[in-house]
């Protein structure tokens, strides 16, 4: 591709960025991802067991041929590393009818031919007891949803992009990057990295790495929290799906118990503190989140007891739409980018990283991307 050391530097090795790298270790081309830690790792936004995986999108139904997309490139990974990331538990989403979520589901699923059960809360009573559906409200069973292992997916995507001569360079802050001659020189806590091309995979980091694109992204601090259960029919292993409540509460969305005495995972989507610096934040649990969370369980899933097992904080980096940033970076071909994930990002980042790789190498990806581009706020 050029003379520079390496065709392509990612900036960022988290779920985004270990996708490009394994994307373009394996078309061969000449790859390194450099990233502040050892990924996967807890100081970004990839990390805390599972993350929820569905297509009937709701937030906005031009999503769903990507997440098509990312979920044969999920089946092709396992395929492929031997390892089973994804599992299938289904996914109950509960919400008034005049709401955000369900009209958003049913919306998506009719555009797209997706298959969804809708329920009465009465027959989603007799076929889930172990949640509390409020009469009022219409449920939704996406069977083919579930979630992924957010940290085997991200250490999956390192070790065979590692497999395919794709450099992961860890424990190495970026500074700055900048153009230089025919390419890109990235300036970093170990010295200068050059490359004819750059993939742009920060998550909350893009605050620094993008700022001349004047996005105003906003970083929240977010909480994940696991609570003993007292009903065993909230084990996975019991064929308790994921969940997800909309109500006048707020949005709360969830995990079965995946490991014996592991305990049900819960947290709340709305909310979060804002931070003035991704890097520089208190990792405890928030009273008031956790009372909003115990709160939740009394109300709808009875069966989860009152004893906190573990807490954890991760990021949220939000658009002003709440909408991905993706695409070229704007005036620059050589440059592709991934931004703003806005706390639902992880699902897509196999497609994603296929996406920047079409992008960074042809200047075009066949997915209709035109939605998420980067300049929309700039218009
Ligand atoms: C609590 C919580 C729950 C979520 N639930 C879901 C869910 O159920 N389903 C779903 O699809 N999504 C979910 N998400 C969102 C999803 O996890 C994120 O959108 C996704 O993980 C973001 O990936 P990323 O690569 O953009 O960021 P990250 O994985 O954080 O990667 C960015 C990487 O860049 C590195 N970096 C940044 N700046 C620099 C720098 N200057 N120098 C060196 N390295 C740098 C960081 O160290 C980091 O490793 C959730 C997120 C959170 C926080």
């Amino acid at each position: 591709m050029s003379t520079a050391p390496y065709d392509v530097l990612v900036l960022g090795a988290g779920g985004v960025g270990s996708a490009a790298l394994y994307q373009l270790a394996k078309r061969g081309l000449r790859a390194a991802a450099i990233d502040r830690f050892q990924p996967p790792h807890i100081h970004g936004s990839s990390h805390g067991e599972t993350r929820i995986i569905r297509q009937a999108y709701f937030e906005h139904p031009s999503y769903v041929p990507l997440l098509k997309r990312s979920y044969e490139l999920w089946r092709e990974l396992e395929a492929e590393s031997q390892r089973s990331l994804y599992h299938e538990t289904g996914l109950v989403e509960i919400g008034p009818p005049d709401g955000i979520v369900l009209p958003g589901v049913m919306r998506a699923a009719e555009q797209f031919d997706l298959e969804i059960d809708q329920l009465t809360p009465v027959e989603a009573s007799r076929q889930f007891p172990q949640y509390l559906f409020p009469d009022d409200h219409l449920v939704a069973f996406e069977r083919r949803a579930g979630y992924l292992l957010v940290e085997d997916c991200v250490s999956t995507f390192l070790q065979l992009a590692q497999q395919h001569s794709g450099e992961l360079i860890g424990d190495t802050q970026i500074l700055s990057w900048s153009r230089d001659g025919e390419g890109f020189c990235v300036s970093t806590s170990r010295g200068e990295y050059r490359a004819a091309k750059l993939i742009i995979a920060g998550g909350s980091g893009a605050v620094e790495l993008l700022k001349q694109l004047n996005v105003p992204l906003r970083v929240l601090r977010k909480h994940l929290h696991w609570y003993a259960i007292d009903d065993l029919r909230l084990q996975e292993a019991n064929g308790c799906p994921c969940y997800f409540f909309e109500s006048s509460h707020g949005y709360f969305y969830g995990f079965p118990e995946i490991t014996p005495g592991g305990g049900l995972k819960g947290a709340e989507h709305g909310g979060g503190q804002e931070l003035a610096s991704p890097w520089d934040y208190e990792h405890s649990a928030d009273p008031e989140d956790q009372r909003r969370i115990a709160a939740f369980f009394q109300r709808s899933i009875p069966g989860v007891s009152k004893r906190p097992l573990r807490h954890e904080t991760c990021l949220y980096t939000m658009t002003p739409d709440e909408n991905f940033l993706l695409g070229l970076y704007p005036g620059e071909e050589r440059i592709a980018l991934a931004a703003g994930l806005s706390g639902h990002g992880f699902k897509f980042t196999a497609v994603l990283g296929e996406a920047l790789a079409d992008l960074v190498e042809r200047g075009t990806s066949p997915l209709p991307l035109e939605f998420l581009a980067p300049d929309r706020f700039a218009r």
